[in-house]
């Protein structure tokens, strides 16, 4: 199997990997609800961080505990922790994000889904002065905290390692992300985000490798791929997304995904840590620095000034907004986006996702409708 393959195969079928890396390592798995989990503690703690992404089904056993008006994202999590599907995970790391990820935290840890169980409370405000302060001491519990869950103990080395892993492969995706928009490794929008998705699950070291081996395939990839340097970029902004039929069927239409504004995308792996400072500083600090999600405050336009200017890096002409159903914090901050999008003149789309994640022929109708008004 090619590397890309492999991408593919982990992010259609995250939970099988994690079953067998956990087989073959004799060592624990730790999930994180979101990408504010500093995933270098875990990483530093000999575990498997692993981002919850939930299965692609309607989630009717969820029922029995959240009411059917939360977010796909956090119904269908409840849902496999329910069905038994991530009972490899020794522990589970909660971010107070959104009020429905804080319900999911609640009855996770009431009807003990993992061995231990954290919460992080991160400040609501990211900008303030007492956020700096204050956020150093969330690293320092979550460290202490998984010390006592995973029984081991944190020096800065391994603290150090596990930072310098992650931003090697943060900066591989980047790389890769460049190499993809200039034509040297021309692969799909779906392709892209199946490696975004794999990432956030498996082993931090071999994905690392794994993508410094595609960027040096890729010139073997370009000369057996035809790059459309004429399709019509976009940039994709929303939460966990896994609908590759969206990407492919926008690229059908002539267009090219090239920016992922996404919970499962690059806001999941944007800003490194510095490694200057001491470990956990320089965690808290990649968190206020990193591009914020609709659920934390940033500043009344960061996001809209982070979506310009991935619109510009990328040269894209437009921006397709994933909501997920029930969604509030993204809905929330949707009319300001497009707002400020419109007196920029970037063109841009609100898609509804279902619970299931499922590409409806109203979806793509749209889809192409919004493709033949752009330039
Ligand atoms: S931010 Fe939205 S999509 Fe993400 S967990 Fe909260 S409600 Fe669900």
């Amino acid at each position: 199997m090619d590397h890309l393959d492999l991408f593919q195969a982990i992010a259609r079928d995250p939970q099988a990997y994690a079953r067998q890396w956990k087989h073959e390592h004799q060592a624990p798995v730790v999930g994180m609800n979101c990408s504010y989990v500093p995933e270098e503690l875990i990483l530093a703690a000999g575990a498997l961080p692993y981002r919850l992404i939930g299965k692609r089904s309607p989630a009717a056993g969820a029922d029995r505990h959240l009411q059917v008006n939360c977010c796909g994202v956090v119904r269908r999590s409840l849902e496999d922790s329910l069905s038994g599907d991530l009972d490899f995970l020794d522990g589970m790391v909660f971010a107070n994000t959104c009020d429905s990820m804080l319900r999911l935290s609640d009855i996770w840890r009431l009807n003990r889904l993992s061995f231990f169980h954290l919460d992080m409370l991160l400040p609501a405000d990211l900008t303030s002065r007492s956020a700096e302060a204050y956020l150093p001491a969330v690293m320092a519990d979550l460290k202490n905290d998984l010390e006592e869950g995973l029984q081991v103990t944190l020096s800065r080395q391994d603290m150090a390692r596990a930072i310098a892993t992650l931003n090697r492969l943060r900066r591989r995706l980047t790389a890769l992300e460049a190499a993809r928009l200039s034509g040297v490794f021309p692969i799909s929008g779906a392709e892209m985000q199946a490696i975004h998705i794999a990432a956030m699950v498996m082993d931090r070291h071999q994905a690392a490798r794994c993508l410094e081996e595609l960027l040096r395939s890729g010139q073997q990839a370009a000369a057996a791929r035809v790059n459309d340097s004429a399709a019509r970029r976009l940039v994709l902004s929303g939460s966990v997304l896994q609908l590759p039929e969206l990407l492919d069927c926008l690229e059908e239409q002539g267009g090219q995904v090239a920016g992922f504004d996404l919970c499962s995308g690059s806001r999941h792996f944007a800003g490194l840590v510095d490694e200057s400072l001491p470990p956990l500083s320089g965690l808290a600090r990649r968190i206020l620095n990193r591009p914020n999600c609709p659920a934390r405050h940033g500043g009344l336009l960061r996001r809209a000034d982070h979506l310009k200017g991935l619109v510009e890096d990328t040269g894209a002409r437009g921006v397709v907004f994933a909501l997920p159903t029930f969604c509030d914090p993204h809905a929330f901050d949707i009319p300001m986006l497009e707002r400020e999008l419109r007196a920029s003149n970037i063109a841009s789309l609100v898609l509804e996702i279902d619970e299931a994640g499922a590409m409806s022929e109203q979806l793509r109708t749209r889809c192409q409708a919004f493709m033949e008004t752009l330039p």
